[in-house]
């Protein structure tokens, strides 16, 4: 039954619109399942009733003209019950309300079980029979399995459905199909929808129409020339130390190119519009969903060359293909995976949103919008990647909806929005050079979050007192292997000297978890439990040796360098990384540079960390908080699982009190300790933070005016409220409505409230 299983949610997930899914789905479970009748019914939310949409074994002159409402009949008493009903006779049921036109008084035993996506019914499946029995319980897991496993691809279905079809231009009619993400970046965009595809990304190619049909075919061979001539000099590399038959794979190989084969269609593909990325991947999609549906374990397996292959051209055509770097006026990009080098793709000025598939709003593409000021959506799973190129959008960072053509209304309210955005930064703009400070006279110093030199004259002109985290992996990301100690020193030299004298914290390449260079690949089942930031450059003292002699070098002259370590987890971890900055600092002694060892300090950003924070400050000069993984590895929350991005609360109780531990601690040391996650950017936890202790603050450049703007607007003693009061609480929702009523209350103004269509 398991393979059954698995080959119709496989047809089902490539099926190209919400009619194909449906029929293929009661087609299929009536032959798995031997009944006489499936049906599907789905809900239509603006008659708020039920429709039946398939059916295999019912009239069909009934689909589309059978609906029920939630109170009716068994189909919604299964609605109404979220769960199954079994029935011998359904007939007999007092909720059963028979419908003429189906033709179902043949049949009696009836098995409903909901479809159930996000936590609402979407509809309902059915399988009906004659006999009189009870479908019996393997049969009723079946369906249960099959419903769970297929809301996702309906509900996909459901919200693409009025998008068109592949490879059609957009056609600017009013669609008005709206999207669910989470916010990664607050603020609204309007704009068109660029898609960019990773390189060598099949599943993420956008379809779009050739604009040249002679070019595109020739760039295609041209690629599809190149990728033969890899594969023979791999086979012939090979020769040696395969044996004849394993050689003879390369041939086949070879020959899954031919004309006859793979190519060919993708010609003819390209013929009918669609450009040669396009249409490689359709063709080789098509071929892999057709092998991996075989039953020949052998043949199952050459859905992996196809794959495989499909990648080798791909790639090639990537690389002069510089029609996807088009970019509108307006441009909001689209990726099925936003990493911070995508960022870089676009003219800044051209750029106003941004919109990834996978992630979350702690993502580092998220982050880094955050401080670029763009709105951002993460984690909008449902959103269709190949068929939004071009289309128009509306991009609301606030609640993390996406509308795709929007109509009229929606425009002019979102027009208002952007417009209010405009005046509130006007506002903030007055209060720029006056101090963050409250209004009993408590300074609270303001520090910023930096990776790109970008960010460091938006902080200055903000009012930023210092840099309170330089995240180093960000320059690394942008090139193509690591960069050498000149490279970096020049880099750091310009963080240092923009803000001198004011302090910049320097933290050590915090690479791996979900922060990978492309030129240095980790690759693990759990990224965010291996190897991560100190253990890697620890494990590499040349990387880390050289990362630390630039820096120090960078800040000679200078003297407001410090050295943070992150993801630390034991003392030696810290003692072995001071060797190592002792060491850099006598070498370049020893070499005739001025220069004196800098304060050092660790991240408190592992639970283990939390309880050690006294012997870590013993160690260092300061400490600082990254409440973004302090709470994923508290909560055992993924910052990047858009499915679990509910679950990761900065506000949860447990978060909030190692917070209050951490700071304690520290300064039972002397030390100071301040925090650097995204937590400090929000007003709420600005204000809980400066009554818990912390020393400094430090967050995105974008939120710092409106940080400042709440902080002078409270007393020391308001916030020592707000933080006891919070603290009495258990639940995390309740507190973070209870924080907005009372920044309401004190007169702190709140992010503009979405649209709610
Ligand atoms: C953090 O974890 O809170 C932090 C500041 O570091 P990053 O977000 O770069 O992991
Ligand atoms: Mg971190």
């Amino acid at each position: 039954m398991l393979d059954v299983l698995k080959k119709i949610v496989q047809e089902v997930s490539i099926a190209p619109d919400l009619d194909s899914v449906l029929n293929l789905i009661v087609r299929r479970i009536q032959r798995a399942m031997s009944t006489e009748v499936c049906s599907v019914y789905l809900f239509d939310p603006e008659d708020q009733c039920y429709v039946l949409m398939a059916t295999e074994g019912l009239n069909q002159e009934a689909v589309g003209s059978v609906r029920l409402s939630a109170e009716e009949g068994l189909v919604g008493m299964v609605v109404d019950r979220a769960e199954p009903i079994n029935l011998e006779n359904a007939s007999e049921h007092p909720a059963y309300k028979y419908v003429e036109s189906t033709g179902e008084e043949r049949f009696n035993s009836f098995l409903g079980v909901p479809i159930i996506h996000h936590r609402g019914v979407l509809g309902v499946l059915v399988v009906q029979q004659k006999a009189q029995r009870r479908f019996d319980e393997s049969e009723e897991a079946f369906l249960v399995t099959l419903s769970a496993q297929l809301a996702g691809a309906i509900a996909h279905a459901e919200a693409t459905g009025s998008l068109g079809v592949m490879g059609e231009e957009p056609s600017g009619e009013v669609v008005n199909l709206r999207f669910e993400g989470v916010p990664g970046s607050a603020g609204v965009a309007i704009g068109s929808a660029t898609v960019v595809a990773p390189p060598a990304d099949l599943n993420s190619v956008p379809d779009k129409v050739a604009k040249d049909v002679e070019q595109e075919i020739a760039n295609f061979e041209a690629a599809l020339k190149l990728v033969r001539r890899d594969i023979k000099v791999v086979g012939r590399s090979l020769a040696q130390r395969l044996r004849s038959e394993e050689q003879a794979l390369f041939d086949v190989y070879l020959r899954m190119l031919d004309d006859n084969a793979l190519a060919g269609e993708v010609v003819a593909r390209i013929r009918q519009g669609n450009w040669a990325q396009g249409a490689l991947r359709e063709v080789v999609m098509e071929h892999v969903r057709q092998f991996s549906m075989m039953d020949d374990p052998y043949l199952r397996e050459r859905a992996t060359d196809i794959k495989d292959l499909g990648r080798r051209v791909l790639a090639y055509l990537q690389e002069d293909a510089p029609a996807v770097l088009e970019f509108t006026d307006e441009t909001i990009l689209v990726a099925d995976e936003l990493t911070p080098a995508m960022l870089g793709e676009v003219p800044s000025e051209k750029l106003v949103g941004l919109v990834s598939v996978h992630g979350s709003s702690n993502s580092h593409a998220a982050i880094l919008a955050r401080s670029m000021g763009i709105p951002t959506i993460m984690g909008a799973v449902d959103l269709p990647l190949t068929r939004i190129d071009g289309r128009e959008l509306i991009l609301d960072g606030y609640s993390g909806r996406i509308y795709v053509q929007p109509g009229e209304d929606l425009l002019t309210a979102y027009r208002d929005i952007l417009r209010g955005e405009q005046e509130q930064a006007a506002e903030l703009e007055a209060i720029k050079d006056l101090p963050a400070e409250t209004t009993d006279g408590f300074r609270m110093p303001l520090w910023v979050n930096t990776g790109l030199i970008a960010d460091v004259a938006r902080s200055l002109d903000r009012g930023a007192e210092g840099i309170g985290l330089y995240r180093t992996e960000v320059p690394f990301m942008i090139r193509e292997f690591f960069p050498s100690e000149q490279d970096q020193a020049q880099t750091y030299r310009k963080q240092l000297e923009a803000f001198h004298p004011r302090p910049v914290t320097m933290r050590t390449l915090d690479i791996g978890g979900d922060k990978s260079l492309p030129y240095f690949p980790i690759e693990e089942e759990n990224p965010f439990l291996g190897w991560r930031g100190i253990r890697v450059t620890l494990d590499h003292p040349e990387i880390f040796l050289v990362q630390v002699r630039a820096m120090l070098k960078a800040g000679e002259g200078y003297g407001n360098l410090r050295i943070m370590l992150p993801m630390v987890t034991s003392v030696g971890e810290v003692e072995e990384a001071s060797r190592q900055i002792d060491r850099a600092v006598k070498e370049l002694q020893d070499e005739g540079h001025d220069i004196e060892r800098p304060l050092v300090g660790v991240m408190v950003e592992v639970p283990a960390a939390v309880y050690q924070v006294r012997r870590f400050a013993r160690r260092v000069d300061f400490i600082s908080v990254g409440s973004n993984d302090l709470t994923q590895y508290l909560l055992a929350v993924d910052r990047n699982n858009p499915r679990v991005a509910d679950l990761y609360v900065s506000y949860h109780p447990a978060v909030l009190r190692a917070l209050v531990f951490i700071a304690r601690e520290a300064h039972k040391e002397n030390v100071t300790v301040s925090i650097c996650g995204e937590l400090a950017s929000e007003p709420g936890g600005a204000l809980l933070l400066m009554a818990m202790g912390y020393d400094v603050l430090s967050m995105n450049a974008t939120n710092l005016p409106k940080v400042k703007a709440a902080i002078r607007q409270v007393s020391k003693e308001d916030a020592g409220q707000l933080l006891k009061d919070v603290m009495a609480m258990d639940d995390a929702d309740r507190i973070q409505k209870f924080i907005n009523e009372r920044l309401t209350e004190l007169g702190i103004a709140l992010p503009k409230q979405p649209v709610v269509v």
